[in-house]
């Protein structure tokens, strides 16, 4: 099975000269969401992990099935004014401007061992903020991982104190 025949490229979406990784039919297939399952988690090699941190929203996918099979907690990072309680929050540039990424405050508790979830790496500043709201709770982040790296925009730069696995590499 090739978790690769269930992500379809979209041209032109969300907007013109984006070639987008769609993981729809992945999702929708047991036994494809299962083999991808499986080689996230034999990536981690039996490493304890406390807690799965899922980025908004397709992070959040794989992130709970990943929790699930980890025995660890699961914590939503989102996008502002979208988390009720207290939040931290941390920025990353755009292609123009920036956006920012919230997490509850009482999420992590220092030394937890965290792995960090989201589909795609790309430019790399989803993940980096994600990191560092982990770094900011006092959370040891034990890998970042993805469904996807789309290693041609070298997202890599930006995580690379931190252990990286990505499912499929393009
Ligand atoms: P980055 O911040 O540039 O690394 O972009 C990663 C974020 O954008 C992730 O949260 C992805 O969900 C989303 N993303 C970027 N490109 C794609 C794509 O081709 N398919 C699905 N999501 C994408």
């Amino acid at each position: 099975m090739k978790i690769e025949n269930y992500v379809r490229d979209i041209q032109g979406f969300p907007k013109e000269g984006i070639l987008f990784k769609d993981i729809t039919p992945l999702l929708n297939d047991v036994e494809a969401r299962q083999e991808c399952l499986s080689i996230l988690l034999n990536s981690l090699k039996d490493q304890k992990i406390d807690k799965v941190v899922g980025a908004e929203s397709r992070g959040f996918f794989f992130g709970m099935l990943l929790a699930q099979e980890l025995n660890a907690g699961f914590i939503p990072v989102r996008k502002p004014n979208k988390l009720p309680y207290e939040t931290i929050s941390a920025s990353y540039e755009l292609e123009y401007g920036f956006d920012s990424l919230e997490m509850h405050t009482d999420a992590i508790k220092a030394g937890d061992r965290v792995l960090i979830h989201d589909d795609v790496l790309a430019t790399g500043g989803t993940a980096g903020a994600v990191c560092e709201l982990v770094e900011k709770l006092g959370g040891t982040i034990v890998q970042c991982n993805f469904l996807m790296e789309l290693t041609f925009l070298n997202g890599r730069d930006k995580i690379k104190e931190y252990p990286i696995f990505a499912a499929i590499s393009y």
